[in-house]
């Protein structure tokens, strides 16, 4: 069965077709049905998620699997969130983004710098499924003070790991992928995501990484 990733982003693309490997399906990205960006008018993730794949599914007339992630700041009131990639606006780039994450967070300290990644997959079966697969993956850290790393993307270089035992101060850009992918708010999604596919279609491909 061919299913559309509703995602222009290659890195994202190559990512999860490479998570979503021991399925039985067939992964094709829409940019090969020359679908457009749908706007993401949500206010949650999950919204934004249905949307991006609702417009896959409906132009490809295919079943859709699409993602929504961002960064959450409880003591912003839960920015950037949903705006993550447009926080310093429309066409920010990371590194404006991540500035204007540090400049938010300027007066912040202690337990104030708390946040989370989180991810949101959906599967929708066609354009008009009243009840999408579902899965989320949420990752804790706290924001830096300032950018480290030169691996990943967005906020990575700002976004610090947990403390235990050996990861020192490290940012998530400081993360090979593979360690990354395990941890990250994406992997676990995709993960769960994978499952609850897997079991719909019969169980066929619950794998392991
Ligand atoms: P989306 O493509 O609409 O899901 O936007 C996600 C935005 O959230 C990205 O542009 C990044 O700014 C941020 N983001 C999501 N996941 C990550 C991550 O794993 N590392 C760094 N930034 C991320």
């Amino acid at each position: 069965m061919r299913v559309v990733l509703a995602s222009n982003n290659r890195g994202k693309l190559r990512e999860l077709s490479a998570m979503l490997d021991a399925l039985p399906l067939e992964l094709a990205a829409q940019a090969e049905f020359g679908v457009d960006e749908a706007e993401e008018t949500g206010t949650t993730f999950v919204e934004n998620a249905i949307i991006k794949a609702r417009h896959a599914a409906r132009t490809c007339g295919l079943p859709a699997i699409a993602d929504d992630s961002g960064l959450v700041v409880p003591a912003l009131g839960g920015a950037p969130g949903v705006r993550s990639a447009r926080y310093a606006g429309a066409n920010a780039d990371d590194a404006a983004n991540r500035e204007c994450l540090l400049h938010a967070m300027r007066a912040l300290h202690g337990a104030d710098r708390a946040c989370h990644f989180v991810c949101v997959m959906v599967y929708l079966r066609h354009a008009d499924d009243p009840l999408p697969l579902i899965a989320s993956g949420t990752w804790h850290g706290r924001v830096l003070a300032a950018p480290q790393g030169e691996g990943g993307f967005g906020y990575d270089p700002v976004f610090g790991l947990e403390a235990v035992p050996g990861d020192g101060a490290r940012s998530a850009a400081e993360l090979p992928p593979a360690e990354k992918n395990r941890r990250s708010h994406r992997g676990q999604a995709v993960r769960a995501l994978r499952t609850a596919i897997a079991a719909e279609l019969g169980g066929a491909a619950a794998a392991s990484d």
